[in-house]
């Protein structure tokens, strides 16, 4: 499947990949996202988080056809539990490969081509509030009345949400090139005919609510800055992750990070690369010279006054957290240190028993440039 679809998944990959690592607009292993082909869809699994999604795990292949007719056979039923296991049957019949797929593959199989399912922290702040319909009937007024958006009363995630979604769509595709779902207190769904126009849609909606709500989000959307111009410099779909850990960051206002550079253990090194990336002028500038030096991509990077953690997954980028902050511990006192040498560093970085133990390691050393 992977090699026979390897176009798709890259989409699926790219598109996960941008939202994943948005704080802003995921936390954890919530959301999905998806595409259809034919009559089938890729889609996230359970219990991965976007940015995790690889070309080895992470989606499943379903057969649309079959989610289809199920949904059209119970549009006018009440949902009872035996519905929602009865749905569950359903889904795996439907599965061709991978793992079990998401709870909301059922109101994905009605969308467009390429569909996400967020939980955007400004989106969710509305519509928990108990007048949220007028508020969003109101921000949103224009595209609610072309069919734009649309907005859906609380459903449990599933079925029922799919039968929703169904049934206000009146069982067809929605026409717009574009168009959103918001979820009450749940989050949001958007789908589109084309993955920039998915990326546009989702940002529009959230910059319009954060400006409402006077919310400034701007330090988790720099994680997608940073993400872009790794991409220029030929590392493409890394995960960038804001610091938001105290200890760190009231270091870091009281020590100058020119002078803590220098990884003093094994670990620093292994975690937090060779040196911190200070982003003092152009970005893209700093990375091309950053990767001219190092032949790498740096795995700490200060920009616009905060703290990124670079990696192959959000999961490993809060590793680096980790070892980031035992790394300032270890310059907390005011004496002079010693750093690792330029041969116990080069050392390090060949020394193959150390690679096989950490499994650090292989994305240390194993990830090429492509
Ligand atoms: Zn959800």
């Amino acid at each position: 499947m992977v090699k026979k679809n390897k176009d798709l998944v890259k989409k699926l990959i790219k598109i996960s990949n941008y939202y994943g690592q948005r704080y802003d607009l995921i936390q954890a292993a919530g959301g999905n996202s998806s595409i259809k082909f034919g009559n089938k869809m890729l889609i996230k699994s359970s219990g991965y988080s976007l940015a995790e999604l690889s070309y080895e795990n992470g989606y499943s292949e379903v057969d649309n056809k079959i989610l289809l007719k199920y949904l059209n056979s119970v549009k006018d039923k009440e949902i009872h539990i035996k519905d929602e296991n009865r749905s569950f049957n359903i889904l795996s019949e439907s599965l061709h490969s991978g793992s079990n797929p998401s709870i909301e593959t059922l109101a994905h199989s009605i969308l467009k081509k390429y569909t996400i399912h967020l939980h955007p922290l400004a989106c969710n702040m509305m519509s928990v509030q108990a007048s949220s319909r007028e508020l969003f009937k109101k921000i949103f007024k224009s595209d609610i009345s072309k069919n734009n958006i649309f907005y859906i009363n609380y459903k449990t995630p599933g079925i029922a949400l799919a039968q929703e979604i169904y049934n206000i769509l009146n069982g067809k595709v929605p026409r717009a090139i574009s168009c959103g779902f918001i979820l009450e207190n749940h989050g949001l769904i958007c789908t589109s005919s084309s993955i920039n126009g998915l990326f546009n849609f989702t940002e529009y909606i959230t910059n319009k609510i954060e400006k409402y709500l006077k919310l400034d989000f701007n330090d988790y959307k720099q994680t997608t800055i940073i993400s872009k111009n790794l991409e220029i410099i030929g590392y493409k779909n890394l995960s960038v992750t804001l610091c938001e850990d105290y200890k760190i960051n009231s270091f870091l206002k009281k020590n100058n990070l020119s002078k803590v550079k220098k990884p003093l253990n094994p670990d620093s090194l292994l975690y937090c690369g060779i040196d911190i990336l200070n982003v003092n002028s152009n970005i893209k500038k700093n990375l091309m010279n950053f990767y001219k030096k190092y032949n790498n991509y740096p795995r700490v990077i200060y920009f616009k006054k905060k703290i990124f953690f670079v990696s192959e997954n959000i999961l490993k980028a809060k590793e680096i957290e980790d070892v980031f902050k035992s790394h300032l511990y270890l310059y907390s006192q005011n004496n002079v240190k010693r750093a690792l040498s330029k041969e116990n560093i080069k050392r390090l970085e060949s020394y193959n028993p150390q690679k096989n133990r950490l499994r650090f390691w292989f994305d240390y050393a194993g990830k090429i440039k492509k």
